[in-house]
């Protein structure tokens, strides 16, 4: 099938882990855009139904940092999963207080330049407490992942590192000291096991360095191969397209290699508005 190729001018966590994971995948979903010809995972309809949860219990939250109160909220959360969550939300020792910061920047996005490029992230939430910048990331995942996966995502490492390039607005036009910012990944299903991962100079320049050669070689990249790693495709819109197989791999054994990551990614611009 020939396609057109787009021009791009903005990378993301989500295409950098792409790149990353699959030169092929990348090429197909950000370059060709090419729509979705397969399901990611099984079972389909199950899966579909909290994906939309996880991305209603983002919307929640985030309509409560900004001064929506609880209760109002909880009349929302109209389905075991979100009464659960917002349950785990509201009594997780590490979230107390944090609606009540006055540095609350919810789904804040930053962008910088990166190469040819805009490096863009949108973050759950930025919190300024105690002199850091605590940046909070809300996983409704079924499986608390590794901390090791975790730390090696590329959006733990671009979410730290663009805070320090792009977030000085937030810090009386100061940057941040890599030694301020902190990530925490917080699982509404295991709200006591959140993942944290401070940040250290060392990190920053290994982290933006790594950037930097990344997005020369997506400029320059002449050829997109596909992984060898085939366990990938099981999980991938585009096997099909690819002959890498036509049945979808399981969501519990999606999670346990946490390949499903991006099923669980929110798109808030993809949100509709709820109304209060
Ligand atoms: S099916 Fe496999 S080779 Fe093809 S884009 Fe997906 S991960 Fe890459």
């Amino acid at each position: 099938m020939k396609t057109q190729a787009f021009q791009l001018t903005t990378l993301s966590q989500s295409s950098l882990q792409d790149y990353m994971d699959c030169a092929q995948r990348f090429k197909l979903r950000y370059l060709d855009r090419l729509s979705y010809p397969a399901v990611e995972t099984e079972p389909t309809l199950e899966n579909e139904k909290h994906q939309q949860e996880g991305e209603y219990f983002h919307r929640l939250v985030q309509q409560h940092l900004i001064g929506i109160p609880a209760e109002q909220i909880a009349r929302f959360a109209n389905t075991p999963n979100l009464q659960r969550w917002w349950e785990n939300f509201q009594n997780s020792a590490d979230l107390t207080g944090l609606k009540d910061l006055t540095g609350l920047y919810p789904e804040a996005t930053l962008s910088a330049p990166l190469g040819r490029y805009r490096l863009l992230a949108k973050y759950d939430l930025i919190a300024l407490r105690d002199g850091k910048a605590v940046i909070y990331d809300w996983k409704t995942y079924r499986k608390r992942p590794r901390n090791e996966w975790l730390a090696a995502r590329m959006q733990t490492r671009i979410y730290r590192a663009l805070l320090v390039n792009a977030g000085a607005h937030l810090n009386d036009g100061r940057p941040f000291e890599p030694e301020q910012i902190e990530m925490i990944y917080w699982f509404a299903d295991f709200p006591e096991e959140p993942a944290r991962f401070p940040y250290t100079a060392a990190q920053f320049t290994r982290d933006w360095d790594l950037l930097v050669k990344l997005s020369e070689e997506v400029a320059s990249a002449s050829t997109y191969p596909l992984t060898d790693d085939r366990q990938k495709c099981a999980f991938c819109t585009y096997r099909s397209y690819c002959e890498r197989g036509v049945r979808a791999g399981d969501i519990d054994q999606a999670e346990a290699e946490m390949e499903a990551d991006e099923l669980f990614n929110v798109d808030f611009e993809q949100i509709g508005e709820i109304a209060f």
